[in-house]
């Protein structure tokens, strides 16, 4: 019956959702003494769950716990200094996407560098900063790509323009992270108590429902990949206790009209291609062995971290809790600069700049006026 509803998301059917998730959640705490607790992984379902009122509408019932998936939220101030370091020349143009040229590096952020005159230009697509780069053969231009599995294959696909076009004054910085490994590092370390994971749609488009078995044969962490509407979320929270009720981990897949078991291989093949495993730093975590990817050696003469002689320092310590927001160690709310010194108008950290991360969605959605 559920399969069924969660294509529909009307508020009698959420209403129907929320009923049997109390009930669920209340068999939970009688068989396990507490509220199960669910990792949203995405910053997407991280917004949709504040927005929606799912998370409001559960307190005390379901913890939902913010997990590491907003691509904004994990970048390190190292790669927002070195494009600021890039952009004092006047013979380049830096390129990224929106919400990245608010996030602060160390001292300062992207969209400082240009206010005070220098190239910075937000763009929707990296294969725009290709273009930008045809237009200008004068200057270097370099895109800042960041993002999850999703986001990957977008930035293979603007390598393989400017490299089958012989865009020779483009390049890339690529500070890109992988699910698995984030996943599997907060599973390790047990800090946060993750009885159940909602696996993100977009991501999963990619990797498909396969990937995630680990998550069961490893941790016995069952995983419901859901979509980004009320009643999907509601039915991908209800399948979750269900089968933690039934001490039965598995993966489910309730984003079947978009997500298939094997994943989309040819997107698979561009980020094979373009891209080889590499450490990557995570904001306010640290680098995190074979976390993410850079490009592949073959195409080194496209990555503008071999092309210029760019050192940025190592971060410094700030007051600013994204770190353990991004690892679900706390809610925003515990940080002493949220909704004071840290808003969205004057964002302290990328949780707070995101649109999908935890600061933003509490700061707009969760938070007692
Ligand atoms: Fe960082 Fe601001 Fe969130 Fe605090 S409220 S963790 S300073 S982004």
């Amino acid at each position: 019956m559920i399969e069924t509803l969660k294509q529909f998301s009307s508020s009698t059917i959420s209403q129907a959702l929320l009923k049997q998730i109390e009930q669920k959640a209340g068999e939970y705490k009688e068989k396990f003494g507490r509220e199960p607790a669910l990792m949203e992984v995405c910053g997407s379902h991280t917004m949709a769950v504040a927005k929606t009122g799912v998370k409001k509408l559960l307190a005390g019932k379901v913890k939902l716990i913010s997990g590491p998936g907003c691509p904004v939220c994990v970048t390190d101030q190292k790669s927002i200094d070195a494009m600021i370091q890039l952009a004092e020349s006047d013979e380049r143009i830096i390129c990224t996407f929106g919400d990245m040229v608010r996030v602060p590096g160390t001292n300062r952020a992207l969209i400082d560098a240009k206010t005070d005159g220098r190239d910075v230009r937000v763009v929707y697509s990296p294969c725009d900063a290709v273009e930008i780069a045809k237009e200008n053969p004068d200057k270097q231009v370099v895109f800042l790509g960041i993002g999850f599995e999703t986001t990957i294959p977008v930035l293979a696909v603007a390598l393989k323009k400017a490299d089958d076009e012989r865009v020779t004054n483009f390049s890339m910085w690529v500070t890109t992270k992988l699910v698995e490994p984030i996943l599997r590092k907060l599973l390790n370390e047990g800090d946060v108590q993750v009885d159940g994971l909602l696996l993100p749609g977009h991501v999963s488009i990619v990797l498909g429902k396969y990937h995630y078995q680990y998550l069961v044969d490893e941790y016995r962490v069952p995983g419901v990949i859901c979509g980004f509407e009320p009643a999907e979320l509601l039915s991908g929270i209800y399948k979750s206790i269900e089968l933690l009720l039934n001490e039965n981990p598995e993966i489910i897949n309730s984003h079947q009209h978009v997500v298939r078991d094997e994943g989309n291989r040819q997107a698979q093949l561009m980020i094979d291609q373009y891209f080889q495993v590499c450490d990557e730093a995570w904001r306010g975590i640290g680098v995190i062995e074979n976390s993410g990817l850079d490009i592949r050696d073959q195409f080194i003469h496209l990555n503008a971290k071999s092309r210029f002689d760019i050192k940025a320092g190592e971060p410094k310590p700030t007051r600013c809790r994204c770190g353990e927001i991004i690892r679900g160690l706390i809610p925003p709310e515990e940080c002493n600069l949220f909704a004071k010194a840290c808003t969205p108008v004057n964002p302290i950290g990328p949780c707070m700049v995101s649109s999908e991360g935890s600061c933003a969605a509490s700061y707009q959605y969760l938070r007692e006026e």
